[in-house]
């Protein structure tokens, strides 16, 4: 009988920094990702201080839910690095001082004229049957303990020194042991729908394929502005579960249609600038509430200057008229949120930016400026195209100041994309 293949991790990162406010455990995330394409899932995650009982029993528990333990952090000469000495001591190893860690660490320092100061021995200690993990890029040394068909691994803090560290053992010592169906995974972007909708029209379609041939996972996820489904394939190549990802995307696009944005993990204003680009028409923006934002984000995609032509920020009302031509008894009379308004600054700056296409936000982002018919977050966008086209949303959007504004841009972007798909 072939040996059982490892599947499922936890990983560990130990660091009493981490469990304070101005430091977050990023190593995890590059460890999975490496554990996933090697077919590895992470069961779950844990972030600990830098005390040897929570690390004993974090440990513990890890390996028994686990079949590969990854910790990282906590291997350095100082007192507070307790890792090494705590790993032993789970694994009810002894730690002997490994001659030739010393020699290299020794090494290090002499390479930058340095005697190694006495407390590094610390780091040459390794759990007997365990293997020193060479460290490319600094002085602590990571350790890998195989023992019955489970394997604990623990890397460095730095996140350099982890990264390096963490493509040789995946390579020499994690690969061996998987199956090697990793895990491939494609974010698709869905707008004007809410999650539960996006749920209710996807669920019939990727429940099936949970126990496909090659399964797929799908999570839905709501973040702003629009809804994002998850998808993670597993399979024997990476070619099988491409192609499944690639069925399975064509069946959402079908029961999604024009909701659908990307499904390939584009944002809108990149998906938008592929649009006008394949149609060779150009777009100026108007924005009052989001100050900048709509263009911004539509400059964020290189090499937008093929079709973005102009954008102006007109926060008060003589900006709307002069800049743009908004009518300033119409602002009066319908105020500078408000329908006939949005449509104005439009058509200002589709005309003034002699361009086919034009959009326009303008809304209240809060927190103060609301009022009973138009509370903070009512926002409207615009939009003015060729043949009279003209466009027009009113948005009751929810949260502060600073996701109403994302949710606008999120909006006006949208109302371009689907009168280009037209
Ligand atoms: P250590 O190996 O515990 O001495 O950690 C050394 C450095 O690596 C410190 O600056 C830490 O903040 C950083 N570090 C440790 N763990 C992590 C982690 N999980 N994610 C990102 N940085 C980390
Ligand atoms: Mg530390």
């Amino acid at each position: 009988m072939p040996a059982a293949r490892m599947s499922r991790a936890v990983i560990i990162a130990v660091g009493s920094e981490l469990l304070t406010p101005s430091r977050i455990d990023t190593n995890s995330l590059f460890v999975t990702q490496r554990l996933n394409e090697l077919g590895i899932r992470v069961r779950y995650k844990a972030v600990v201080g830098d005390h040897r009982d929570d690390l004993a029993d974090a440990l513990k528990l890890a390996l028994s839910r686990a079949d590969l333990v990854v910790t990282s952090g906590g291997l350095g000469p100082t007192d507070d690095d307790i890792t090494r000495e705590t790993v032993a001591a789970v694994f009810g190893l002894p730690l002997d001082e490994d001659e030739g860690v010393v020699a290299s660490i020794r090494a290090r320092f002499s390479a930058r004229g340095l005697p190694m100061p006495a407390i590094n021995r610390r780091q040459a200690l390794v759990p007997r049957g365990a293997a020193a993990l060479a460290n490319a890029k600094g002085t602590a040394p990571g350790l890998w303990i195989e023992r019955s068909g489970a394997a604990c691994v623990a890397l460095p803090g730095p996140p350099r020194e982890l990264r390096a560290m963490l493509e040789v053992v995946a390579r020499e010592r994690i690969a061996p042991l998987s199956s090697g169906h990793g895990i491939f995974r494609r974010v698709i972007r869905v707008t004007g729908r809410t999650e539960s909708h996006v749920d209710e029209a996807a669920h019939p379609v990727y429940s099936r394929w949970r126990s496909g041939p090659v399964p797929i996972e799908t999570s839905i996820l709501a973040s702003l502005g629009q809804i994002e489904l998850h998808l993670a394939a597993r399979g024997a190549t990476e070619d099988a579960a491409v192609g499944a990802l690639d069925q399975a995307t064509s069946e959402l696009a079908g029961v999604l249609g024009r909701d659908l944005v990307s499904s390939d993990g584009s944002q809108l204003e990149a998906v938008v600038g592929g649009m006008l680009r394949e149609r060779a028409a150009r777009v100026a923006v108007a924005e009052s509430c989001t100050g900048g934002l709509v263009a911004s984000r539509l400059t964020d995609v290189a090499g937008s200057s093929a079709y973005v032509q102009a954008g102006w920020v007109v926060y008060s009302n003589e900006a709307k008229a002069a800049l743009l031509g908004v009518d300033a008894a119409s602002i009066a009379a319908h105020g500078a949120v408000s329908e006939p308004v949005a449509r104005a600054m439009a058509t200002g700056a589709r005309e003034r930016g002699g361009v086919e296409y034009g959009i326009a936000v303008t809304g209240i982002a809060g927190p103060g400026g609301g009022s009973a018919d138009k509370p903070v977050g009512t926002v409207y966008v615009a939009l003015a195209g060729p043949e009279g086209l003209q466009r027009v949303r009113r948005l009751s959007l929810p949260g502060e100041r600073e996701q109403v504004k994302f949710q606008a841009s999120q909006a006006a972007l949208d109302l371009l994309r689907r009168a280009l798909l037209r």
